[in-house]
């Protein structure tokens, strides 16, 4: 059997040739820090301190009135010293809630199989944050900071890590939810890998760790006052798109988002879908996506998520579903309809030079960021800064389908330049080209 050390190896050496495993965070830091000693708590170093200050003191009563004038500034040296030992020494005390810097622990309290192959988990921190950093504070419990975030899972076997992105809340148990600090991922475990598989078997009452918020994108001052978002989205990289639908929708009420939703099987959109027969003289004809509906049959758990967001939104969410055992696919026409729909004819910022608004400049650019860049639009101040966005998600494959491959570029994954699908549509159509970001996540 393979042992930790020689699994690292193993998958250090594969990353040349597997660029996602390159994405991924392989970590050291998630060791637990040095405890202090079990014979030698706080208390114990603070006498310590103490003893050497009454040496001190000691000593100077029995000096020479010249000593006596040369101990102040000996016992503040001696005393700044010791502190600064003490200091050092000390082991800072871990956080207990989730932080960006170290991996706390939470519980799977639920666990829902969607297919063979994914599964979503709700889990719950052992330690109660009243104010998680994920949430706006003082807002209502619900209100996320971030419009796109991911966390990360540390495998305590092995040193790896990996990011999953949160479903945003229910509507149903919206602020109760996130008054609990419950989370929920929807999580697919791949041929051969080692954190998505470790997971999706994970059964409830187990624990895992967690590191977070990471933001990803700004999405909405990239929005700026722009309406419209398409989110091409591939098998669990609906979730990102879920989290940029809320947002967008809930900022603005003429925004209109359109998820494009690929998956492999039925399954993970519709448990025991019904059977239909398609009459004999569709049996030629072209397949397209389907439109998910509000009343549809057996949704699955993702699937009832997105429905319950379209009674939310009505018209304003759009979600279409690609099934490939069924031969469906997104095809350049489908995603030309949904960039084309309700698009005004106004005239946009360039955004030429704009770090949030310049496709060129996303060329260099990771898909996490700090939250908060200005946008630099010569117009920013006006009603045309802004960009519609066309937002791909998914597998590397997917990705680079759509709209290009992600780069690596000095050890970071890089968004690369606009390709295949989507550079195709702009260079048919100079105004997708011009109104339209692209964003690869
Ligand atoms: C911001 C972000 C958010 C994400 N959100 C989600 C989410 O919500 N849900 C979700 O399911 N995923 C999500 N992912 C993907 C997730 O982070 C992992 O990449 C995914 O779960 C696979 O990780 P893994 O450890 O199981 O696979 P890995 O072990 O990293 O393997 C990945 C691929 O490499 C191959 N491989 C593994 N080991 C080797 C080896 N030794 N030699 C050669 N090839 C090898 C595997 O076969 C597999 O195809 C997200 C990723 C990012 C960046």
């Amino acid at each position: 059997m393979m042992r930790h050390g020689q699994f690292r190896s193993v998958l250090k050496g594969a990353l040349a040739s597997c660029p996602r495993a390159q994405q991924h965070t392989f970590h050291t830091s998630w060791k637990p820090a040095v405890q202090p000693s079990a014979s030698q708590p706080h208390g114990a170093r603070w006498n310590g301190f103490r003893q050497h200050h009454s040496t001190t003191t000691r000593s100077s009563a029995q000096s020479t009135p010249k000593q006596a004038r040369a101990f102040p500034p000996l016992l503040i040296v001696g005393l700044l010293l010791g502190g600064t030992v003490y200091y050092l020494a000390t082991p800072p005390a871990k956080p207990k809630t989730l932080n960006s810097e170290t991996f706390i622990p939470y519980t799977i309290t639920a666990r829902e199989a969607i297919s063979p192959t994914s599964v979503v988990l709700t889990i719950a921190p052992h330690v109660l944050d009243p104010s998680p950093p994920y949430l706006q504070p003082g807002a209502t419990p619900s209100r996320w900071k971030h419009p796109l975030w991911s966390v990360e899972f540390k495998q305590p076997e092995v040193q790896i890590a990996r990011h999953y992105t949160p479903l945003p809340p229910l509507q149903a148990d919206t602020d109760d939810e996130a008054r609990d600090g419950t989370l929920r991922f929807y999580v697919r475990a791949v041929g051969g890998g080692e954190m998505s598989n470790y997971l999706s078997r994970l059964g409830v009452g187990r624990d895992v760790w967690l590191r977070g918020p990471h933001a990803g994108f700004d999405v909405l001052p990239r929005l700026g006052h722009c309406r419209r978002v398409v989110f091409l989205a591939g098998g669990t990289g609906l979730v990102p798109g879920m989290q940029v639908a809320r947002a967008v929708l809930d900022q603005r009420d003429d925004t209109k988002v359109s998820l494009l939703w690929a998956v492999r099987k039925r399954e993970e959109v519709q448990a025991a879908a019904p059977a239909t027969a398609a009459p004999w003289w569709q049996l030629w004809a072209s397949k397209s996506p389907t439109e998910l509906r509000a009343d549809m049959e057996n949704p699955s758990h993702i699937a009832a998520h997105l429905t319950e967001m379209k009674a939310k939104y009505g018209d304003r969410l759009d979600v279409r579903v690609a099934v490939d055992e069924e031969g469906t696919k997104f095809c350049d026409s489908d995603i030309r309809k949904a960039l084309l729909a309700g698009l005004s004819a106004t005239q946009h910022s360039s955004g030429t030079g704009c770090r949030l608004h310049d496709q060129r400049l996303h060329e260099h650019a990771s898909e996490f960021e700090a939250p908060g860049a200005a946008c630099q639009c010569s117009d920013s101040g006006d009603a045309n800064a802004g960009k519609n966005l066309l937002m791909i998600s998914g597998p590397d494959g997917f990705i680079a389908h759509y709209a290009g491959p992600k780069v690596w570029l000095g050890g970071t994954l890089t968004q690369g330049p606009v390709g295949s699908v989507a550079a195709e549509l702009q260079r048919r159509d100079g105004k997708l080209a011009s109104d339209w970001l692209v964003l690869k996540l």
